[in-house]
């Protein structure tokens, strides 16, 4: 059985087919890449799979269960984390208490959640600024905490947003090697990722977007020379 199974995913937006009839699964300690052009759908899928939008036809399933039009919280509980492309930390909130926020869906009470941010902001490294306010955090940092969040919530699958979009080149390593490292710590990982190297140095599968349609879905080095792929980058002229 699939961890997670996408099928026939359709989302529009008025006349903006921003997903359609997107399928595919994921099995259990799978990392798996999804890249496309801005304006593929990436973000939108992330948001029907973890209940922000109810897409028009399909349904998602998450360990058997159906979770089409389920509660982002609801989903939340069920398992699957996720981090945002556009950052929204509680910026008058100390980075201790923004992981808190994550770890408070299961904890039974404050002083466990506290510690158990303390364990997550430890993995990503962030340890050391546990009592500055979100706000004063870098990007690469604000990215770091978004990742830490999203751990503290103990997803079994993580959905992770761009998290090398918008940092400087010398905070990407770093980033990259936490990727990895979440991995390790058991969880499931779908990984919109815009940078094309950084995606075929972590995963094994990638799943390719171009204008709301799975264009290519295999291993990196077969992905790359499809040529529908590449038309969507470059332009026809170029294929
Ligand atoms: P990606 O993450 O791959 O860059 P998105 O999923 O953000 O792409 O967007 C896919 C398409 O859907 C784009 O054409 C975008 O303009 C459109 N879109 C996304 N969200 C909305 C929204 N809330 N309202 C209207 N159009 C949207
Ligand atoms: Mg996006």
């Amino acid at each position: 059985m699939s961890l997670l199974e996408v099928s026939g995913v359709t989302k529009r937006f008025g006349g903006i087919v921003a997903n359609a009839a997107i399928s595919f699964a994921v099995a259990d300690g799978e990392l798996v890449g999804v890249i496309g052009p801005n304006g593929a759908g990436k973000s939108t899928l992330f948001d029907v799979i973890t209940g922000f939008y109810r897409p028009e036809a399909g349904r998602v399933r998450f360990q058997g269960a159906e979770i089409t039009g389920r509660r982002p919280d609801e989903i939340t509980r069920m398992g699957i984390g996720r981090t945002f492309q556009k950052l929204r930390p509680f910026t008058g909130m100390t980075v201790l208490e923004n992981v808190m926020v994550g770890a408070l869906l299961r904890a039974p009470e404050p002083a466990v959640a506290r510690e158990q941010a303390l364990h997550y902001l430890e993995l990503v490294g962030l340890a050391d600024q546990a009592r500055a306010y979100a706000r004063e955090l870098s990007t690469g940092q604000r990215k770091r905490l978004e990742m830490a969040r999203a751990m503290a919530t103990r997803p079994r699958l993580l959905l992770l947003d761009e998290v090398t979009g918008g940092v400087d080149q010398r905070s990407i390593p770093g980033l990259v090697g936490l990727i990895a490292r979440l991995r390790e710590e058991g969880v499931t990982l779908l990984v919109i990722e815009h940078n094309m190297r950084v995606i075929m140095s972590i995963a094994r599968r990638i799943i390719a977007l171009h204008l709301g349609e799975k264009i290519a879905d295999g291993p990196p080095e077969e992905v790359v020379r499809d040529r529908r792929l590449i038309e969507a980058y470059l332009g026809a002229h170029y294929a």
